[in-house]
């Protein structure tokens, strides 16, 4: 509806109208805003005083509305509590901020409803046509992607070209620039060195992903991507490819660093990928790897996420001779319980423990405690975040065996890790490091 009408319009009059106004802005050189609004607060008024009380707060909300608004305006409703306006015929881009701050004057005033003093409460996203986008349906998905950062920000309000300028790319855009970058091979692997502290030797090397030309030709850091790609699923065919491209790398590796164990992150929706065994079976067999060159590192919430899976999973990787890890130790809020349950070959101590150990009391008991649960286990046990000589050095005194962290190697470029270990004093990988008993067949299933 135009505002002076009674009701308010749907989607598709919205988008219809919005299309024309489009049209006219792209001739006359004028803007056209889009204004999301969402009322947070109606269904507990429903919940609280019933249906009738909440119509008539509608009521009333629409009827202050459309006082906000010019007799051009468009109001819709997208949704139960859900708005979208649109504002035609703008010369300036900041008019539908203006908009919204008159909007929250207007409407956000406490209202009565059975004798008690209610306070709406409201979030806005905005964008501005055709800067933001040219056409209707990209205009209001534009509005929408600022409204739910107002939401998850909890500020009340966001234009859509806001998010440009604080850098943040919006989840959706990263997420289609993130599958391009997998598919077409964009993404690269890091390896950081891993060594046992007791015997003076490399024992492998952990995959970490790394996306140097994200969006807008940035760098994006790990993770950030991985949690794009957890919520997007995209971690399904990225595990693939760190897999695979990580036992290549490995097989690259044969004459300058043989044998060298490499770890890979899998994390709980790449676990609930029902083809990973086959996955890991066929990469294994692809690049001549024996599968007690690959540890696969798991965290405790993503074992939490599915244990009936994750247990499955787990013995069926581990029957096959692959080595398991439990990634972020102590980070977790599980019980310990299935340490006796999972087939677990190593604890990695997560590195805020270990940054601060050698400062802080509480951190090196805690430092002590998964050491000595570990060697209790029967469980190798890695610190992670060594960043000096003396974390190193009081870790080996506290009967820790292996250590990873910038103090003994950054995260590196495949083609860098032969040339860091033969400049630095460790010695070579144990050649029984891999038993060649430990690699029996998969059986699928
Ligand atoms: P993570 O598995 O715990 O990896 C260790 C992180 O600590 C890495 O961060 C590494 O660069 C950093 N680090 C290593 N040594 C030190 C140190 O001495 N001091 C400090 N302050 N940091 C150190 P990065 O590479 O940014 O990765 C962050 C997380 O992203 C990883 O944590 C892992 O959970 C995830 N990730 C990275 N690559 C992949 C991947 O291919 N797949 C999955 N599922 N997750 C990945
Ligand atoms: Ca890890
Ligand atoms: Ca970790």
């Amino acid at each position: 509806m135009h505002a002076h009408e009674t009701l308010p319009a749907d989607r598709g009059a919205l988008l219809q109208a919005l299309t024309h106004s489009l049209g006219h802005a792209q001739d006359s050189g004028e803007l056209v805003g889009v204004i999301l609004l969402r009322i947070q607060r109606l269904k507990d008024i429903r919940i609280e005083y019933g249906y009738d009380e909440s119509d008539l707060v509608y009521e009333q909300f629409v009827g202050q509305l459309r006082g906000c608004l010019r007799e051009k305006d468009m109001i819709a409703r997208i949704s139960n509590d859900e708005f979208a306006l649109m504002l035609p015929g703008l010369k300036n881009p900041a008019q539908p901020v203006m908009a919204i701050n008159k909007i929250q004057r207007t409407c956000g005033e406490p209202i009565e409803i059975n004798g008690n003093r209610v306070k709406m409460k409201f979030a806005f996203g905005a964008s501005v046509g055709p800067e933001d986008a040219p056409q209707a349906e990209a205009l209001l998905r534009c509005a929408d992607l600022a409204l739910r950062d107002a939401e998850t920000a909890n500020v009340e309000s966001v234009r859509y070209c806001d998010l440009e300028k604080t850098g943040e790319t919006p989840v959706f855009r990263m997420e289609n620039e993130l599958e391009r970058a997998i598919s077409t091979g964009e993404l690269v692997a890091h390896y950081q060195p891993i060594v046992d502290i007791e015997t003076g030797r490399l024992t492998g090397a952990e995959m970490l992903s790394r996306w140097p030309d994200g969006p807008e030709g940035c760098a994006v850091d790990a993770a950030t991507f991985i949690a794009v790609a957890e919520q997007s699923g995209l971690i399904v065919p990225l595990t693939r490819w760190a897999l695979n491209n990580s036992l290549r790398e490995c097989a690259d590796w044969q004459n300058d660093l043989p044998n060298l164990p490499v770890s890979v992150n899998f994390s709980a929706l790449a676990l609930a990928d029902p083809h990973l065994s086959e996955i890991v079976q066929s990469a294994l067999n692809l690049w001549g790897a024996d599968a007690g060159r690959l540890t696969v590192e798991i965290t405790e919430s993503s074992i939490m996420a599915d244990p009936e899976n994750c247990l499955r999973l787990l013995n069926h990787l581990h029957d096959a001779g692959v080595r398991i890890a439990i990634d972020d130790f102590g980070t977790g809020y599980s019980s310990l319980a299935y340490l006796k349950e999972l087939p677990v070959d190593i604890l990695k101590i997560d590195q805020s423990f270990v940054l601060n150990m050698t400062r802080t009391e509480a951190d090196r008991r805690i430092v002590q405690a998964v050491i000595d649960l570990a060697h209790n286990f029967d469980l190798t046990v890695v610190a992670e975040g060594v960043e000096d000589e003396e974390t190193l050095d009081t870790l080996t005194l506290m009967g820790c065996q292996r250590a990873q962290g910038y103090h003994v190697g950054r995260p590196m470029a495949a083609g860098d890790l032969a040339s860091w270990f033969s400049a630095s004093d460790w010695d070579p990988v144990e050649a029984s490091a891999t038993p060649a008993e430990q690699a029996v067949d998969f059986e699928i299933g």
